[in-house]
């Protein structure tokens, strides 16, 4: 595993348990065809699933249009103000992105796509070995990457959320309600 020196200083919300779970997905799925991710913001996520990709010379299309989710906004609990945006008035997290990527020496292998990712679906045709959903986390956001991108992966792949929380006081409910609607499903166990 070679993972970069400066992983650890890239800002993000994933644990580092997290990031090799999905290394070693992405390196059994990397065999298999390209990988999608939702929800770049700084790359750390990106890293992970890309330094494992690599290995097969896979693609990963990393999805995000880069201004932020509601709680990064300015005032709430996850506002990061080196990431404000005067012009925007939001966050502009693609510039950090952009330079973690160049960092970790994976401009070869991740394909960033600046958009909505209801929109990316759209017309959406390549299969793919695994999706991560790390997007929006209203109900509504969660479902509708749930319900758009679930069709386009193969059998056989591997469909990842972040923040799962089976507690109610861990964190918020959409990215479990939409593990819970995937496994009564009788595609995904
Ligand atoms: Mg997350």
């Amino acid at each position: 595993m070679k993972l970069p020196s400066h992983l650890n200083s890239v800002k993000g919300f994933l644990d580092h348990d997290e990031g090799i779970c999905l290394y070693n997905h992405a390196l059994s799925s990397s065999k298999k065809g390209p990988i999608l991710e939702i929800g770049s913001y700084c790359g750390k996520s990106t890293i992970y699933l890309a330094t494992a990709a690599k290995e097969y010379n896979c693609s990963v299309y990393s999805v995000d249009h880069h201004t932020g989710s509601e709680e990064n906004q300015v005032g709430w609990e996850y506002h990061d103000i080196e990431l404000f945006d005067e012009e925007t008035g939001k966050i502009n997290s693609f510039p950090e992105f952009m330079r973690n990527l160049r960092k970790a020496n994976l401009l070869d292998t991740v394909i960033p796509i600046v958009s909505d990712s209801s929109l990316v679906s759209r017309d959406w045709k390549i299969p793919l070995s695994m999706v991560f959903i790390d997007g929006g986390h209203t109900m509504e956001a969660a479902f509708n990457d749930f319900n758009n991108w679930k069709d386009k992966i193969i059998k056989g792949g591997i469909l990842a959320i972040h923040d799962v929380f089976p507690n109610p006081d861990d964190g918020g409910r959409p990215p479990f309600e939409i593990y819970r609607k995937a496994l009564s499903e009788k595609n995904f166990k």
